[in-house]
């Protein structure tokens, strides 16, 4: 056991945490058991995760820019960043949306199942709804407002926030750059420290996951809803759940194409983030991961990681836009609307701007879907449909956001002559062999 690869402790986890989760809720009083005594491990574990998030972006992003030594070498990365970032989500949303019309999971749903979930779940969407009506209710510039923080304490006090902190980092990395060596190397030597003594305390939380995600699938399953549900929704989350097994493929074809590297070597990397992307249905929790993951185990420069991640994971979500782009449809299927190919394309649009816009954190992405729903001209009621099955969907399209990445900072780093061979520095040493 000691000498197990952590993707595979981390795998045990979260099967054992299904296993317990269905014994507990067929025990009376079980699910009452789980709540109280498991749950709040799972929850400990997220908070450390996150509680790592904001410092780790501070240090490597400060360290990471001020090491480029160049402006201009910042802006020659961030373009071809975003440039790759954007791409890939118009082609998951153009995936979701050939398989849709392909599979056309919405001719499936009987008038019955419809009306019954509309009226069981519109209550439990309002919340969604109303998030979205603040997003929407602001003009067309607000989201470059939100870019620059006002305060930075402030800032960096609310994980969602994550724009902001990476805006002060990257501008206080280029004041570093500018300023006489002499005065930089202090504070350069400082906030290199500081991101080494982070990614130590990702190390130890990792010796954590396999007990983390063992009590967040755990609770999770005692919480879910009927099996019946599923039946129901079943050829909605299957056209979901086949696009984002597509999309997992596409990435390992571009890295090879791109990078050269095999998917073993991609897969085998990435997989502990993958794990915990779908345990916590958090792209922002899994960011410390996710950057260990990349920088040590997939040879990608600290100044690449530093940079692509964290921006990765607030603004490139392939998994959400796929999803959102297949829900769209689906409802509109459920509603028997037909959607013109003009809509269609809108619904391109819509939801790669969308998932820049959602959060990464469980459930964001069903908010922004409220905003694709509206553009398209699909009725808002249709949320209620998807609501019930939104949570596994969210923790398969998760492991999709952070491959994806995952994927770019990979192909980034080989565009700059910045993707080297692995340097594993962590308790995890069987990727050595
Ligand atoms: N949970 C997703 C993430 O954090 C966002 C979403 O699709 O809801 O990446």
């Amino acid at each position: 056991m000691k000498n197990l690869a952590l993707h595979w402790k981390i795998l045990i986890g979260m099967v054992l945490g299904v296993v317990v989760g269905i014994a507990f809720s067929n025990l009376e009083g079980g699910k009452q058991l789980i709540q109280d005594w498991v749950k709040p491990f799972g929850k400990i574990f997220i908070n450390a995760l996150k509680l790592i998030a904001v410092p780790l972006i501070l240090a490597s992003l400060i360290k990471g820019v001020s090491d480029l030594k160049d402006i201009s070498k910042l802006s020659k990365m961030g373009g071809r960043t975003i440039v790759t970032y954007v791409v890939t989500t118009v082609i998951a949303v153009s995936i979701g949306l050939v398989l849709v019309n392909i599979i056309k999971p919405g001719n499936s749903i009987t008038e019955e199942t419809r009306k019954e979930l509309v009226q069981n779940y519109t209550n439990k969407t309002k919340k969604y709804k109303d998030e979205a009506k603040n997003q929407q209710n602001s003009g067309p510039l607000q989201a470059l407002v939100d870019l620059v923080p006002s305060n930075i304490i402030s800032a960096a006090s609310n994980n969602r926030n994550m724009l902001q902190v990476i805006f002060f980092a990257v501008f206080f990395g280029i004041g570093l750059i500018l300023i006489p060596e002499e005065k930089s190397k202090t504070v350069k030597d400082f906030f290199d420290g500081f991101n080494e003594v982070i990614l130590k305390m990702i190390d130890l939380i990792m010796l954590a996951a396999p007990y983390g995600v063992f009590a967040l699938l755990a609770a999770l399953v005692v919480e879910s809803p009927s099996a019946d549900l599923f039946k129901a929704l079943g050829w909605y989350a299957l056209t979901v759940i086949l696009g984002l097994l597509i999309m997992i493929l596409f990435y390992n074809v571009i890295v090879f194409i791109f990078t050269k590297k095999t998917p073993k070597f991609f897969m085998n990397g990435i997989s502990p983030a993958q794990l915990l992307a779908f345990s916590t249905s958090s792209s922002a929790a899994t960011l410390p991961v996710t950057m260990e993951r990349v920088s040590e185990h997939l040879g990608v420069d600290e100044e690449v990681t530093s940079f692509v991640l964290p921006i990765g994971a607030t603004i490139n979500m392939d998994g959400t836009s796929l999803y959102q782009a297949v829900a769209a449809v689906f409802i509109a299927q459920a509603f028997g609307m037909d959607l013109t190919l003009g809509t269609q394309l809108g619904i391109i649009a819509t939801a790669t701007l969308a998932s820049i816009g959602s959060a990464a954190v469980p459930g964001a992405g069903m908010v922004m879907l409220v905003i694709v729903l509206a553009q398209a001209g699909i009725p808002e009621a249709g949320l209620a449909l998807i609501f019930a099955i939104d949570r596994p969907l969210d923790m398969c399209r998760t492991t999709v956001n952070v491959t994806g990445d995952a994927a770019v900072s990979m192909i980034v780093a080989k565009s700059i002559d910045k993707l080297g061979e692995p340097d594993i520095k962590d308790w995890d040493d069987n990727y050595k062999k």
